[in-house]
Parts: C-alpha cells; structure tokens; sequence
C-alpha cells in the first residue's frame, strides 16, 4: 500500500502532482439534485491534466453522507430524465443508444451488464431494441433487484463490491458512473476482465467543456474531456470503436473493444485542455451567481428547471428564488426547495425565470419557450470567458 494520502494522489494516474484551481469555495449539490455546503477542492494532474476534486478527509465524509440518503431523481417519482432532442422530449438512455448505434453495430444477441443500471432504463432501452439479448443489472445495494428482474429480457441482478463480481458478458454500459469512481482506471480494468474478447463497452459521462454546472455536483470527483475519458479506457487496456460529444448534449462517450490481445497501454502525457478548462468553467460559474444576485436584486426571480443546475443556482442565491420552472408536468405542482414549481405557462407576469443552462443550451431553450411563451421574462447566463 502506498503511504502518501489520498488527498495529494491523481485519482487516474496516481501521481502526486495535483494543483489546486483559482476560485474555490464554490457551494455544492449532490449528483441527486440537493443542496450541499461545499462542492469540494477542484484542482488537476500536472501528470495527466486530468481534471478532478481532492480527495480530502472532508470529502470522503460528504460522499458517505451523500450516497447514505441518496435518491434517484428526486422530483420525477423515479422516472428517467427525459432530453430535448429538436424540441421533442426523449428518454435519455434511448437517445443515447440511437446514437451509438448509427456509429457501431452490436450483434444480435448476447449478454449486456448495466453497471450502475438504477431504475433500469438503459437495459429496458437497450432490451426493446435487442430483444434477444440477456440483460443484467448492477448495483451496489439490492434494492433495486425486483425493479430490475422484473424488465424484459432481463436475467440477473447482481450487487455487493464491485471487484468482486464474475462473468461473461459480450457488452458491458456504464452511464453516469465513472464520475463517481475513486479509483476509474482499476474499475474499468475490472470491466475489461468481465468481457469477453471482442466484447463491447459503452461509458458515458458528463462533458467538462459543455457543462460547467457539473463541477460542483460534490460527489462527483472526475471531471472528464473526451480526450481524458478516452485515455482513461486505453490505460484500461481496451481499444477504442467510436467516441462523440454529441450522442447526448453536454455529454461524452466512449464505445471501447476489449481486444483480442493484449494492447501496449499509451505512455501518460499531459494535456493541457482540461486545466485550462477548469479555470475558464469555475469563472463562468461565479459569473453566473453573481448576475442572478443582481437580477434577484431588481425583481422577484425564478430558476428554470429542477436538475442539478437549477438547484446549484439556488443554493447560491440563498432566500432570492421565489419559484422554479419546469416543462416536465408530472413536476409542475410540486415543491422543490420548499419553493413551489410551476409551468412556463404560469410564470407570474411581474417575475423572470433564470435559465440555468450553459449559454448555448439556454439560447436554444430560451427560443423555443419564446415560441410557447411569449409573456414568459427570461434571463439568460452570461457568454462564456
Ligand atoms: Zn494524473
């Protein structure tokens, strides 16, 4: 065992050239969409470049604190969040699928195991366009067992440490996960030894360039570019089929080959994209807390949307929000925060609603509502640095 703490080690490539970030001191949420005090240190590998939080004592205390109450997205009763996709929503793990498959083709049948497979929506997806494969679900807790054996297709549920598990798969998934891990590049060498030759690995996280709001979700201590995921899976030992910032908006992807043979794993160099990044991203967001203050200053103030950005955003403006806004109606009519949510429809006349969105996606949200909504006053973030 290494000597050296935790908190001084990069978490990909475990070298002890970690540089803490201008800025800190952000507020957090947890990745379940709850406020939480701090976001935690951000800082990156002077080594690798991969960006990510120190793994402080303070910190390992929140994730246990945070996954000890967690919930799979509070405000949809468990539904899965949908993505607007040209103004239609869509579950996000069918959108994800299409995309990969217009790239990659999968075979016919086979076994697929969803690592971190939650409510199951990745493997009812996955089943309803590959019904002749066998599905398995993991997760560390067992809760989730009778949920997912009772999907179609579905053959296993599997729990318990990670490490530990055995099997055969021809597809492995992992959406939303890797961003959690402490350790990324042992778990997907994990991964790998689950595979069979040739088999397929999909992993899917949040995109540092296109998501700021990312970075103070507290348990989360990745912060991947596409370049840095797809070194993460090469350092695994795997080859990589296909990759895209554009499957999901504002996510990034990997399709990953476990490979016949051995491959040379690539000698660690640094990128330089995502510190750079970091800063430009950490800037942004104390941009955009200190314009919604202002904006709360001059008149009553809603938050567009109910995710992690929104309550972010809220956390930083403290007793400011009035309302929030939400498209979704199985949310509309509930509280969040304690503040009520309500339909764009029903935005009071004397109050804006901020879009807590990255400016790109705000600016196509913002015309989409203005289409809708006419009446509805809406604030936009500011541009990006
Ligand atoms: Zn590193």
């Amino acid at each position: 065992m290494d000597s050296q703490p935790l908190e001084s080690r990069c978490l990909l490539c475990g070298a002890e050239r970690l540089l803490d970030a201008a800025g800190q001191g952000l507020p957090g949420v947890t990745s379940d969409s709850k406020p939480w005090p701090r976001a935690g240190v951000f800082c990156s590998c002077q080594a690798c470049g991969h960006v990510q939080k120190r793994r402080t004592p303070q910190w390992l205390a929140d994730i246990e604190r945070i996954y000890a109450d967690y919930e799979m997205y509070t405000a949809g009763c468990g539904q899965e969040q949908a993505v607007f996709q040209a103004g239609m929503p869509a579950p996000r793990s069918a959108r994800l699928l299409e995309s990969v498959l217009a790239q990659a083709a999968f075979p016919q049948r086979g076994r697929l195991l969803d690592v971190g497979c939650g409510n199951g929506a990745f493997l009812r997806s996955f089943g309803a366009r590959f019904p002749q494969w066998e599905l398995y679900g993991y997760e560390l807790q067992e809760s989730r067992r009778a949920v997912i054996l009772a999907l179609p297709g579905a053959r296993g549920f599997l729990h318990g440490p990670f490490e530990e598990l055995s099997g055969t798969f021809e597809a492995v998934s992992m959406l939303h996960v890797i961003e959690h891990l402490l350790d990324p590049v042992q778990t997907l060498r994990k991964v790998l030894s689950l595979l069979a030759p040739g088999g397929l690995f999909l992993v899917q996280t949040a995109n540092l360039a296109a998501n700021p709001f990312d970075l103070p979700v507290a348990d989360h201590c990745s912060h991947f570019t596409l370049d840095m995921l797809e070194r993460a899976v090469r350092l695994a030992g795997f080859e990589v089929a296909a990759r895209s910032d554009a499957w999901v908006r504002k996510e990034i992807g990997v399709l990953a080959q476990r490979p016949q043979h051995p491959v040379p794993i690539p000698a660690l160099t640094c990128d330089p994209a995502g510190p750079a990044l970091l800063q430009a991203q950490l800037s942004w967001l104390q941009a955009v807390a200190a314009h919604a203050r202002q904006e709360a200053a001059q008149g009553a103030l809603g938050i567009f949307g109910t995710s992690n950005a929104a309550t972010w955003l809220a956390q930083s403006l403290g007793n400011a929000v009035g309302f929030f806004v939400d498209e979704d109606p199985q949310r509309c009519g509930n509280t969040h925060l304690d503040r009520p949510i309500v339909a764009p429809g029903d935005v009071p006349p004397d109050s804006s609603a901020y879009l807590a969105f990255p400016r790109e996606v705000a600016e196509d949200i913002a015309k989409r509502l203005a289409g809708k909504h006419p009446g509805l006053r809406q604030i936009l973030p500011p541009a990006a640095a």
